[in-house]
């Protein structure tokens, strides 16, 4: 099959992949988190080809991606005020909010659970698609399973040339990382995903909020977790990441210290001074945190290449939306972080 890529910026692209959608082939659309990897979400046949060409597990639900909040209830029931509130506050935009799914929604698209995951993006060519093609969108991330996010139509082909119907070109993500996921299916809400809509902007929404321990900690595969993909080997490259935490200039001397030849370095821009010689490769500048999370997945499939032996990762420190970046360096590195503050 030939891919076609379709330019975001062509008034004809919005029907031409709409008709795609319909007919139950693969599309992958841009959104303001990462590249989707897009079907028809009520339709089974379709969902099935996106787990084929991603080689995902048949258990990591996918989510909906619907072009208004008038939609939910259409795809849910028992949709709590705080769902409405967080939609007002958020939509469209990185928000998802796991929500009871109607029986309209094939339980092929959420991974055989009674819930399902929604959002509205925040792309307007993506969701003129969505409302041309007269169904929700079911996308994961773009990317092959296990591997870092697709954040431009470059990174789509180069995962699925051939094998889908078609990309549409919408440019560089902008937050670039994946959704914020919310579950209001409980007496508390709870993070179960962190991206760029933050811990405190949903605190000030909800007033209330648990993080679930899938944010922070290793998960077993076999564990019964509420978000699936948590417990998946996710966003990391072929070669194994650890992350060096503390001072600028501990950190840089204990990087050195270990450096052989065939590693890299993934930092900050203000700290390539610090790295010459090994190889240091740049994802943001530390002072804005929105290049870190903007320029992170490109920086990690950069990296994915077999003659890398070992990457050591700078990781930025506090909450807001370094705290997502945290959560995917740490997934991509499998928790392995070390304190350069006590090595000597
Ligand atoms: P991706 O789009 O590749 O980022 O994957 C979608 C993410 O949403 C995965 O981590 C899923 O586990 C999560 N997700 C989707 N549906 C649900 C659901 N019903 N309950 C909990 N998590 C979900
Ligand atoms: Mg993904």
């Amino acid at each position: 099959m030939e891919t076609i890529l379709l330019s975001g910026t062509d008034p004809a692209t919005p029907a031409a992949a709409a008709r795609l959608i319909r007919q139950g082939q693969l599309v992958a659309i841009p959104t303001e988190t990462v590249y989707g990897l897009g079907a028809d979400g009520l339709n089974e046949a379709a969902v099935a080809r996106i787990f084929e060409a991603k080689g995902r597990p048949q258990d990591n639900p996918l989510i909906l991606h619907i072009c208004g909040p008038e939609q939910i209830e259409q795809f849910c029931h028992h949709i709590p005020q705080r769902a409405y509130d967080l939609a007002q506050a958020f939509w469209p935009g990185p928000l998802t909010m796991v929500l009871p799914a109607r029986r309209v929604v094939p339980r092929r698209t959420t991974g055989g659970l009674d819930t399902v995951a929604i959002r509205c993006p925040d792309n307007a060519v993506t969701r003129e698609i969505i409302r041309l093609s007269g169904v929700p969108i079911a996308a994961p991330s773009a990317n092959l399973s296990g591997k870092p996010s697709t954040t431009t139509a470059q990174h789509v082909l180069h995962d699925h040339n051939g094998k889908i119907a078609a990309v549409v070109d919408g440019g560089a993500c902008r937050v670039g990382v994946e959704s914020t996921i919310v579950d209001l299916t409980e007496g508390r809400p709870r993070l179960l995903r962190p991206g760029g809509v933050t811990p405190e902007q949903l605190l000030a929404v909800l007033g209330d909020l648990v993080v679930d321990k899938a944010v922070t900690a290793q998960v077993d595969k076999d564990a019964v977790v509420k978000a699936p993909g948590m417990k998946y080997r996710h966003y990391a490259p072929a070669e194994p990441v650890v992350i060096v935490s503390g001072s600028r200039e501990k950190a840089a001397a204990y990087i050195r210290r270990h450096f052989t030849p065939g590693d890299r370095v993934l930092c900050f821009q203000e700290e390539l001074p610090l790295y010459e010689g090994c190889n240091p490769l740049a994802y943001g500048r530390e002072a804005d945190v929105n290049t870190l999370s903007a320029g992170l997945f490109a920086a990690l499939r950069e990296l994915d290449d077999p003659s890398v032996h070992q990457v050591y990762a700078r990781c930025p420190v506090g909450g807001g939306v370094a705290y997502a970046v945290q959560n995917r360096l740490k997934k991509a590195a499998a928790f392995h972080i070390i304190d350069a503050e006590a090595e000597e």
